[in-house]
Order: structure tokens, then C-alpha cells, then sequence
């Protein structure tokens, strides 16, 4: 067994696999390409092929995309739906009201409907063609610094081949140094390396803080009579019930190709709740009978959760540092207003390979170089996005009509608002506690809600997303205090955790009368990383588990 690690030196790597990356790498390449300089460039991914770990909606705006690869079409690119036809609608229990005024933001003219795991998969195939190394099936699990600790030299990967005790096992490979001259970080959403940068480099001292969203989506195929596959409409967005006029978040509903839609909700993670249940809410979006209707008939083929950074313009990190850059939505690039964050990562992501380009000219690596990477966002059209919605998040967090007054103000503000920057308090401190007279209260089960063809559970979920990891490794969802979960955690909040994971990773069991204790399913994490966001005491650390672990989604 050979247990050294060994170094991998490129020029550039890249750390994750989602639309950030790939088109920095593409656009990268093609640069250098027409300066004639050779570049070594690595790009790794934790899925176990490119696109496995890909789950957004997603209406495409193709800005950047067009920019790319202009004759996308004719290479190839994978469409579901070329036509946005948007309708929106207000939601309460059991009717529906077509809201007649769609605000501009939500307007989808010229975008289409991917597949966002299909789309990386494409990408990543350009990507390959022009000579990228991709490297799926490889977490990078830590930051490697220069000695002096002042710049970014790479990323190391992690070990292969640990049981749970954290010994070696027959089947063990040691991780390996990768090493660069520039490492480009697009770890998506939450990335736990970009955290530990912010650790060591505060990146992202005085910002807001960041605050997210969790979002459950399912791809449903429909049969061939389904009314909605003959009807115009293409692109449906909703908001008011389940979530209310108190929770942040809304459902979307869009048309893709062989007569299957994505529908999905997402769920503001700033609720003050703590027996709200994303998972439930995301069931009774379903049975509402606008969405009930639509779907009837239908079976789910895939399924699965992530999150996505809301907090936008205020929240973005110090976008480069001595070594290294911060694109997609690791950094923040996410317009909320738009749910759209894609057309954005890609473009941080060419901004990147056009920053990387002059630094390797002057062999400057350092943020005095690399710092020109944040003046090209200043000046680009993320910008201008970003900054007309640099309270938006903010006031969708208010809560019930208060809402409306600050979203209104902003409108006609272009994003100022009443007060610019507006505050927002971080996910994981605004959870009311509970009451001993709620101790009763916790969430009702919905086994009567499921008939496991189109109205599936959370298990049946973790099943359709394919998750899969290795059983025997050491657990990657560190619970720092387990003591807290049984006694205060229970008291205060009822374990949150058993509610706000989508895909029944936590558990408290009984184990005699009053004795509860966290029982922990990490192989059916779908690497969404709610619990670190959400958990009250920040008690959880969402680590990258072995390589090759996690989703395997394929139509997401
Ligand atoms: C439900 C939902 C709906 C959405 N709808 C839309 C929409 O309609 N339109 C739109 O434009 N945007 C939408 N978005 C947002 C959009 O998907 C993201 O903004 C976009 O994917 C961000 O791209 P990225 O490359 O920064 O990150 P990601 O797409 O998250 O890619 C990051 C990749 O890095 C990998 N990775 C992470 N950490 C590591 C590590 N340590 N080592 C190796 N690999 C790692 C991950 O596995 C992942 O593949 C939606 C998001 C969600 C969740």
C-alpha cells in the first residue's frame, strides 16, 4: 500500500464543476489559445461525474452563454424548452389568483429551460475538448498555503479508502496534492473550502451575513393527455401558500422536453418556525389544486435539494487574494431577484480566465494582479444586476405586508429602498424558541400524503435522487456537541434538524422513556448543506465526504 501523497502541479485549477468553473476553464483556454501560451489546467469534481451534483431549475438567460459559445445551438446544447411563456400567481389555500402584473425581474423573454445537470455535462465536454483535465470523483477537502501562509498554492483532495474509524482500509488511496500557480474556487453554493479561505483571509469580514435558501425540486414526467403539455404556457412561478406572507420563498414550475416539468419550491432559511418542515411544505405545494391538477397522472423520476446564497450584492467576499480567485456562487453571484444564478456564475467565471490571463503575462499572482478580477465584475453587467437588487433579499425577509411596502419602494428606487443597505440577520439566530406548552407540537407524519408514484417521501426522495456513499467512512457531518441535541436542543427547538434536512440524515430515537439521542443517516445526504446553515447552535459542520459520494442526478 503506497500511502504518500503525491503532488499534482498545474498552472490553473479549478475547484468544483458546476457553470462557474466550466465556462472559466472554456473561456480560459480559448484565451490562451489566441495568445499562444500552453496551459496546464486542472478542474475537479466531488460527483462522481460531472453533472451528478447539478440540481437548479432552471430557466437560462443565455447573456453569457452567447458570449461563450456563440453557435451553442449548433454544437449541440442541450435544451428542454426554447420559450419562456411566464405566468405568476398568488397562491392561498385552495384558489389561485393569475397575478396580472408580473414585476420586470420575473420576466423570462429570450430564456429557455435546461437542465442544469445535462448543461454542465455539455459544457464539461467543451471543456475536455480544448484540452481541460477534468477529475470527477475528487473532493478537494483542504487549502493548501505557501509556507508564509500568505498565498493560495492549491488544494488537497481527500483520501479514498477510510473506514469509520478513520483507518486505512485494503482499498486505500491516498488524496493528492494538487498544486497551482492560480486556484479558481466555484464550490457553489456554501462551499466549505471558500469557508475555510474566509477563516484564514477573512474574506468575508464586514459583509452581511450570508443567508440562503433551501429549494426541493422534482423532474415529474407527465402522460401524453396531461391538459398543461398542449397548453402555451412554459415558465409558472408562485408565491403565498404553503410558505405564507412570513417566510421568504415561492414554487416554479417549468416545461421541459418528453413531457416532464421541473417543479420545485423554494424556502427562505431565515423562518422563525422551528416545526417548519421544507420537505412538508414542498408536498402541500403538490397537492395545492392549481399544482395538483397539472401534475395529476404523473410519476416523479428524480428528485433531490440544494441551496442557494440569497443574500446577493452585500454579502459578496473580497473576490480574489494572493493565489487565488472566488467565482459562481461560492462568491455570492446569485441574483435572487431573478432566481437566477447561472447566466452570472458563468459570466464571474470568464471574468476569472480574462483576469488569470494578463497576471500569468506579468507573473504577478498576487491580489494586485488578481484584484483586477472584482474592477471587471464592478464594470460587467453582474453589477448592474446585482446592485439593482441589493436589497431585495433583505426585504423579502420582512414579514407579511411590511413585505410588500419595502419590495415596492425598491421598485421604483431601482433597489435603494427605504434604507440602503437594508439589515438581515443570519439563517442560523432566527428561530423563536418554543414554549413548553408547544412541547407537543411537533410536525404530524404524511404517510396518508403518499402514494410513492407522484407524491413520494422523503426516503423514497433520497431514492430518486440516487444518493449514494461509501457506509464505511468517517461520518463527514460533524455534530460537535451530541449532548445538546437530547437535552437543549430538544427543549428549545424540538430537533429543527429532523425537519429542515430534506433527506432524513437526522433522527432522535428514543432509546427509553425521555431518553432521546441523534441517530445520523449520512449516506443519504444530498450535500444541500441546510444543516449547517440552519442548525440554532451552529453545532454541525458539513464536511466533502469521500469522492465519488452524493447525488446522481441526471435530469435535475
Ligand atoms: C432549485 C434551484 C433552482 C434554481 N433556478 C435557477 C434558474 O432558474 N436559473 C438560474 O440561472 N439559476 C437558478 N438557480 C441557481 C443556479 O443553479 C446557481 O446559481 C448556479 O448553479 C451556480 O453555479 P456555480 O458553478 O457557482 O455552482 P454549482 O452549480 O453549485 O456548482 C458547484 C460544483 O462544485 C462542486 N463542489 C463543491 N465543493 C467541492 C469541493 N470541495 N471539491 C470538489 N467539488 C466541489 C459541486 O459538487 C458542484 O458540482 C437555481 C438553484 C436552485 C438550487
Amino acid at each position: 500500500m503506497n500511502d504518500a501523497r503525491e503532488e499534482l502541479p498545474f498552472d490553473i485549477l479549478f475547484i468544483g464543476g458546476g457553470p462557474a468553473n466550466l465556462a472559466g476553464a472554456i473561456h480560459l483556454m480559448n484565451l490562451a489559445g489566441e495568445k499562444g501560451i500552453e496551459l496546464e489546467v486542472g478542474l475537479i469534481e466531488k460527483g462522481d461525474e460531472i453533472g451528478s451534483h447539478a440540481l437548479s431549475g432552471a430557466i437560462l438567460d443565455p447573456i453569457a452563454l452567447e458570449e461563450l459559445i456563440p453557435d451553442y445551438l449548433a454544437k449541440g446544447c442541450p435544451i428542454e424548452e426554447p420559450e419562456c411563456r411566464d405566468e405568476f400567481y398568488f397562491l392561498t389555500r385552495n384558489r389561485y389568483f393569475n397575478v396580472p402584473f408580473t414585476p420586470r425581474y420575473m420576466h423570462n423573454e429570450g430564456c429557455c429551460v435546461i437542465s442544469l445537470s445535462k448543461f454542465t455535462r455539455w459544457l464539461a465536454e467543451m471543456a475536455e475538448s480544448l484540452g481541460v483535465n477534468i477529475f470527477p470523483g475528487f473532493s478537494g477537502t483542504g487549502v493548501i498555503y505557501s509556507s508564509d501562509n500568505h498565498r493560495i498554492t492549491g488544494v488537497a483532495t481527500g483520501d479514498k479508502g477510510i473506514d469509520k474509524n478513520s483507518h486505512k482500509k485494503s482499498t486505500f488511496e491516498p488524496g493528492v496534492d494538487l498544486t497551482a500557480k492560480i486556484t479558481v474556487f466555484g464550490e457553489g453554493s456554501r462551499g466549505s473550502l471558500i469557508q475555510e479561505v474566509d477563516r484564514k483571509m477573512g474574506i468575508f469580514s464586514d459583509k452581511m451575513p450570508q443567508v440562503f435558501e433551501t429549494a426541493i425540486k422534482e423532474v415529474i414526467e407527465l402522460p401524453d393527455s396531461n391538459h398543461f403539455l398542449s397548453s402555451d404556457t412554459t415558465v409558472m412561478h408562485t408565491f403565498g401558500y404553503p410558505l405564507g406572507l412570513h417566510t421568504k420563498g415561492g414554487g416554479f414550475l417549468y416545461k421541459m422536453a418528453k413531457n416532464r416539468i421541473s417543479l420545485g419550491l423554494v424556502v427562505g432559511l431565515e423562518y422563525e418556525n422551528p416545526l417548519m418542515e421544507p420537505y412538508r411544505a414542498f408536498i402541500q405545494l403538490k397537492q395545492h389544486p392549481l399544482i395538483a391538477k397539472i401534475i395529476e397522472g404523473g410519476k416523479v423520476l428524480q428528485q433531490g435539494a440544494k441551496t442557494l446564497p440569497a443574500g446577493g450584492y452585500y454579502t459578496m467576499p473580497s473576490l480574489a487574494v494572493d493565489g487565488a480567485l472566488f467565482v459562481g456562487d461560492s462568491a455570492s453571484m446569485l441574483n435572487t431577484q431573478r432566481l437566477k444564478g447561472i447566466h452570472t456564475a458563468m459570466k464571474s467565471g470568464m471574468l476569472a480566465a480574462e483576469t488569470i490571463i494578463p497576471a500569468l503575462e506579468e507573473d504577478d499572482l498576487t491580489r494586485r494582479t488578481l484584484g483586477k478580477y472584482e474592477s471587471k465584475v464592478k464594470q460587467s453587467w453582474i453589477h448592474r444586476e446585482h446592485y439593482a437588487a441589493r436589497n431585495f433579499s433583505q426585504a423579502l425577509s420582512k414579514k407579511g405586508l411590511l413585505k410588500f411596502v419595502h419590495l415596492g419602494v425598491q421598485y421604483f428606487t431601482q433597489g435603494k429602498g427605504v434604507n440602503d443597505p437594508l439589515p438581515i440577520e443570519a439563517d442560523h439566530t432566527t428561530l423563536k424558541e418554543m414554549g413548553d406548552e408547544k412541547a407537543t407540537e411537533v410536525s404530524v407524519p404524511m404517510a396518508n400524503d403518499f402514494d410513492g408514484e407522484l407524491y413520494v417521501d422523503k426516503l423514497t426522495g433520497v431514492y430518486l435522487s440516487g444518493t449514494q456513499h461509501v457506509e464505511d467512512q468517517p461520518c463527514h457531518l460533524i455534530v460537535q456537541d451530541m449532548d445538546l441535541c437530547s437535552t437543549r436542543c430538544y427543549h428549545e427547538y424540538r430537533n429543527p434538524c429532523t425537519r429542515f434536512c430534506p433527506a432524513q440524515v437526522y433522527e432522535m430515537v428514543e432509546e427509553s422513556p425521555g431518553v432521546r439521542r441523534l441517530k445520523l443517516n449520512p449516506a443519504n445526504c444530498l450535500h444541500c448543506k441546510t444543516c449547517e446553515i440552519k442548525d440554532p447552535y451552529n453545532n454541525i459542520t458539513w464536511t466533502c465526504p469521500e469522492g465519488g459520494g452524493g447525488p446522481k442526478y441526471s435530469i435535475t
